[in-house]
């Protein structure tokens, strides 16, 4: 049964409702199969999660928030009931189980990969690691915050916080459409553990519910270390990751190599580029194979607003890969160590700064572990609608973040609010 028949499925979020439904079941499929920890739930997990994801399609960026819409007819209409308290929606979620909401990404990402939407690129599935700290606080804190000392003149403060390392699949685009970038999975850094050991139990995960889901991994600087280089290489991965240490025998005899031998001219977008490129380098005998270090000086040509003059200013990349020369040139190579900052500005940028992800909307470590995929499934639903389903002409001039306001609108005009005390 569709959930807004009729002339109403013309509005934004009854379309993304619809959408979501029709390609993906939300209801009977995505959601569904989410559970939790209580004796005799009287509302759903899947209801908890289909108002949360409500909640970041309207960025409305809190529980509270949510609650002063809990009873607007359209989530009666949605949900077949009102949306529950802030304290409830927390609570439930707290003892949530992660794996529920990690099988509906999953599902999302068959049926998209059914309807052929995340085709690879040029022959290669590529993901991009990255890691992200949420909210810190020298206050409130729970068993799963991790800690550090801030010294702030003579004196000495314990602050608190959580981190997370992230995947997310960078696919290449549909002919007309944008790329669907999926928010995979997430895993929580524990205290007294560097990023690179929660990004290797994170890859476990993730390798054992997506073998085939992608052959190269892109990530920054923090992550080039021979585990996780070694970790990819025997699961029959590829690698390609920022080189910044300049202590390191391989950064050294890289620079060496950059200065001995000329660069190649290429381009990068509309810049123009210095290109060194040496494979087979066995400066890092840590790692089991030999590595490759390519370098990119790249000029931009700016216009300056003050006074109309042209500025160049110059940038600087230096990446190490396992990637092979044979099938990956060096153009390619820059153009894949540019996108994992696709992971910045599409996938964290926009959830933090556009969804309000890093809010902590129950300070509990199993309800922190739990709001980011409900993040992820919302977020992630909305970029497929967004770049398959919403129509060239009505996407025009319009960010994605323009969309939440009119789907908050749809909301807050069922809510008929009392004005009797
Ligand atoms: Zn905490």
């Amino acid at each position: 049964m569709e959930a807004f028949p009729g002339k109403e499925r013309l509005t934004i979020l009854r379309r993304l409702i619809a959408y979501a439904e029709k390609v993906f079941q939300l209801s009977n499929s995505v959601v569904a199969g989410v559970v939790d920890r209580r004796r005799q739930p009287r509302i759903p997990a899947s209801h908890i999660v289909k108002s949360v994801a409500a909640l970041f399609w309207t960025r409305m960026g809190s529980l509270n928030a949510l609650e002063l819409a809990a009873h607007s007819s359209f989530f009666r209409r949605w949900l077949g009931q009102s949306v529950c308290s802030a304290d409830s929606v927390g609570r439930v979620t707290a003892l949530m189980d992660a794996e529920g909401l990690r099988r509906g990404i999953h599902h999302l990402y068959d049926r998209l990969k059914r309807n052929k939407a995340l085709p690879d690129q040029g022959g290669l599935g590529v993901a991009a690691l990255d890691g992200h700290e949420s909210h810190a606080s020298y206050r409130r804190h729970c068993p799963g915050c991790l800690e550090r000392t801030i010294r702030t003149g003579q004196t000495e403060r314990t602050q608190y916080y959580h981190r997370q390392v992230t995947l997310m699949l960078l696919p290449g685009a549909r002919p007309g459409c944008d790329p669907v970038r999926l928010l995979l999975d997430h895993e929580p850094q524990r205290a007294g553990e560097d990023a690179v050991a929660t990004a290797l139990r994170l890859l476990e995960r993730v390798l054992g519910s997506y073998p085939r889901g992608f052959d190269l991994v892109l990530a920054d600087a923090l992550y080039s270390t021979a585990p996780l280089f070694n970790f990819l290489l025997a699961r029959g991965k590829h690698v390609l990751t920022v080189l910044k240490d300049d202590r390191r025998n391989l950064y050294q005899d890289a620079t060496a190599l950059f200065a001995a031998f000329p660069a190649k001219a290429g381009s990068f977008r509309s810049r123009k580029c210095l290109w060194w490129d040496f494979p087979g380098l066995l400066s890092w005998p840590q790692v089991n194979v030999p590595v490759r270090v390519i370098r990119s000086q790249e000029t931009r040509t700016v216009r300056r607003q003050l006074d109309g003059k042209d500025e160049t200013p110059t940038s600087d990349w230096i990446w190490v890969t396992t990637l092979p020369e044979q099938s990956v040139s060096t153009g390619r190579a820059v153009a894949l160590g540019h996108q994992r900052w696709d992971i910045e500005n599409h996938g964290f940028n926009e959830l933090v700064n556009g969804w309000h992800a890093d809010h902590i909307y129950k300070h509990d470590p199993n309800a922190i572990e739990c709001f980011l995929p409900m993040a992820f499934l919302a977020c992630n639903i909305f970029q497929a609608f967004f770049a398959l389903n919403l129509k060239p002409q009505i996407r025009k001039g319009r960010t994605r973040a323009f969309w939440s306001t009119p789907m908050a609108a749809e909301i807050l005009d069922g809510v008929n609010p009392t004005l009797s005390p």
